[in-house]
């Protein structure tokens, strides 16, 4: 495994400030069948690993007008969390729209609330799932894991090492070469290639560390703002920032007290804004912390009172960060494109549900199903 930073994880990647743990890449881990079957392939059993808790409500939907509905996985206490919430024809819709796994962008023909149709049709939030679940310690502690049981068997992990080239004959792979000169041959190669002719939107992501806890947040807490169906206009056709922001907040400190100092919660708050393509913005750090402020405001004007004298730190992500990372149109969701060559695989997330399920999907393909 070749890395050119000093640690494993990518994007799914993690940062340190003042005893503050913050993940900086997803937030949400969905159904974890994919992990779990990397684990059993070498003989481990993952929760020796890795320590999974099931999030309940897996997320909490607060609506413009201050109503919230949780989500559940199962779907009868859905349905009946649904019909308190809005009456019995949404509830029934719901059944009816799982029963038939409908796709999200026909979810007006099941529900007629204006709320439960922003709930379960298009998303601007992809990694929100009606199960989840939060690794102890973080997001982070999953890519942590993964390479230490890759060098439990055999795997030679080779961070700090920068692949500058890649040898080809006809359609095959049969080098890269790195930036200390050397040539690694292999029979087959997973390679983070990326190309994204259209690139999906991207996100300023807010890492706040503060003495503030809120009775109303819970592990993960997804914001409808008043003109939502106006943000996918906004962000993806217009190259605007949302007039009125949408929010998904994640309070891993609600589940989890090993991330931060005691006493303190840590707060993970992600914005959808367009990519670099749709709009050239120039984020530099004083726009970046410019539409910070006017999140902060936001996050105020949804109950997290006082939030902002209780900062003890703060780190802003912006679409120029991407960019200097190399993620084309400074998006963080762009997938790898195909490689073009019979024995060199893609993974990485979005064009696939989740990031690992296309690990695996690499893995299989270079074992030839066998997985
Ligand atoms: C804020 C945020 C939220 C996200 N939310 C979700 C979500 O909800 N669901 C989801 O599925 N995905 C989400 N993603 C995307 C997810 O993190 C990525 O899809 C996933 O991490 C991709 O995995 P990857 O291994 O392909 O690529 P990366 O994680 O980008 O890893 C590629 C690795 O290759 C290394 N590398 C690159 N070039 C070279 C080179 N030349 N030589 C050596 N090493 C190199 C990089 O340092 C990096 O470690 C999110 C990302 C962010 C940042």
């Amino acid at each position: 495994m070749i890395e050119r930073a000093a640690v494993p994880g990518g994007r799914a990647g993690h940062i340190e400030l003042d005893g503050y743990r913050f993940d900086t890449g997803p937030s949400t881990l969905g159904d974890p069948e994919a992990l779990t079957a990397a684990f059993t392939a070498v003989g481990e059993e993952m929760s020796n690993w890795v320590d999974l808790v099931k999030l309940t409500p897996a997320y909490r939907a607060h609506f413009a007008d201050g109503s919230t509905l949780d989500v559940d996985e199962d779907p009868d206490r859905m349905a009946a969390a649904i019909r308190e919430f809005c009456g019995t024809r949404d509830a029934d819709g719901y059944l009816r729209f799982t029963a038939a796994g409908s796709p999200a962008d026909r979810a007006n023909q099941f529900f007629a609330d204006r709320r439960t149709r922003r709930l379960f049709g298009r998303s601007l939030f992809a990694g929100l799932a009606p199960s989840l679940y939060h690794p102890r310690g973080g997001l982070y502690a999953v890519p942590g894991a993964m390479a230490d049981v890759a060098a439990k068997h055999g795997v030679t992990m080779r961070y700090d090492t920068t692949v500058t080239g890649v040898e080809s004959r006809g359609d095959r792979v049969t080098a890269v070469l790195t930036a200390d000169g050397e040539r690694l041959a292999a029979d087959a190669f997973v390679l983070p290639v990326r190309e994204a002719p259209q690139p999906p939107p991207s996100c300023v992501v807010m890492h706040l560390g503060a003495r503030a806890r809120f009775t109303h947040a819970a592990h993960h807490s997804v914001y409808f703002g008043h003109a939502w169906e106006r943000s996918f206009t906004e962000i993806v056709d217009r190259g605007e920032l949302m007039t009125d922001p949408s929010l998904l907040v994640t309070n891993p400190t609600s589940t989890d007290n090993t991330v931060a100092p005691p006493g303190r919660d840590t707060y993970y708050v992600l914005a959808p804004v367009p990519n670099l393509k749709t709009a050239p913005v120039n984020w530099t750090t004083a726009m970046g912390r410019r539409y910070a402020g006017e999140l902060m405001a936001a996050l105020e004007a949804r109950g997290y009172l006082d939030l902002g004298i209780n900062l003890e730190v703060s780190h802003v992500v912006t679409p120029a960060d991407w960019n200097r990372d190399g993620l084309p149109a400074g998006s963080p969701f762009c997938g790898p494109a195909p490689t073009g060559h019979a024995n060199a695989y893609a993974a990485g997330g979005w064009t696939v549900r989740a990031a690992v399920v296309s690990g695996h999907t690499a893995a299989r393909s270079v074992l030839g199903g066998h997985l």
